[in-house]
């Protein structure tokens, strides 16, 4: 069985914990080799991106989630982003040569905030902020989750220079025995305090779940394949030269002849001719060809 850049959903039977466990590795390489990140740099956004893929899969419903930390700090943005439970890109920007030498979250990134934004498919998009106040991302999602959604959740998060990993426990609400349910996810989240970085990033789900929860009785689900895929696109683009504005989008035709528009994310280039431009802000035509 693939071991790598997949996600697996898993459950506690007879208790109302449910859990997700991934374990990137091409979609990670792909996505932190766009740059010569330092090494720590790499290894934060690896678990940004296993976060995402995470937060993806605990969604009801199909769509998009988005992890942004802002910070004063060497790095301004860090941006990942998982859609469809499988499809993840994620960009930095900063300066690089700041972060040289740096390792901890709290030194890269300074005094930040962690914005998570929900943006269902045909849906309103909605989005929780909260200070990045410990000094790793997976305490600052466990307090975002118990800040926006109140759902008790315990996350562990690692990455080395191939593979990022993450292990994510949550508490469903409508607990029947309030009592029972508590002292269940004391005990379930206390044996999850105890995976190390090597065997998080070493052994396989199913390894791992057995080293952890081996007294419990777990249900692990089928594999879903994660990898990195860029949802940019013409039509998408255009939406920038909208919100720039018609007189300015005009004025850079007239200079240069055509706007070149290059995707953040996958440095695939986007290219409008006075015809495109045109045809955009015709009020009569709303689609590009
Ligand atoms: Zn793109």
């Amino acid at each position: 069985m693939k071991n790598h850049d997949i996600l697996q959903r898993f459950l506690f039977d007879g208790t109302d914990i449910r859990g997700e466990i991934t374990t990137l590795e091409s979609s990670y390489q792909n996505i932190a080799g766009r740059q010569k990140y330092p090494k720590p740099v790499a290894h934060l956004l690896g678990e940004f991106l296993a976060a995402a893929s995470l937060l993806s899969a605990t969604l009801k419903f199909p769509g998009i989630v988005t992890i942004q930390a802002r910070g004063d700090g060497p790095l301004s943005t860090l941006m990942v982003e998982c859609a469809q439970v499988s499809n993840l890109r994620g960009i930095i920007r900063g300066d690089l040569e700041r972060a040289e030498g740096l390792h901890s979250l709290t030194e890269l990134m300074g005094s930040a905030t962690l914005a998570i934004t929900i943006e269902p498919i045909g849906g309103e998009r909605y989005q929780g902020i909260v200070p990045m106040e410990a000094d790793n991302l997976s305490a600052c999602l466990e307090y975002y989750f118990q800040q926006s959604e109140q759902l008790p959740t315990k996350i562990s998060l690692t990455a080395n220079d191939q593979l990022a990993g993450g292990l994510l426990i949550q508490q469903m609400p409508n607990s029947a025995d309030r009592i029972k349910g508590q002292t269940d996810w004391e005990h379930v989240s206390a044996l999850l305090s105890t995976l190390k970085t090597e065997e998080q990033l070493d052994l396989s789900h199913n390894d791992q779940l057995y080293l952890l929860f081996h007294q419990e009785a777990i249900r692990l689900f089928e594999p879903r394949d994660i990898h990195f895929f860029c949802s940019c696109s013409k039509q998408r683009t255009a939406n920038t030269l909208v919100s720039l504005g018609a007189d300015e989008t005009r004025e850079i035709i007239e200079e240069q002849g055509v706007v070149a528009i290059t995707c953040q994310f996958c440095d695939e280039e986007y290219r409008f001719d006075s015809d495109d431009v045109e045809d955009l802000f015709d009020d009569n035509k709303t689609t590009l060809h």
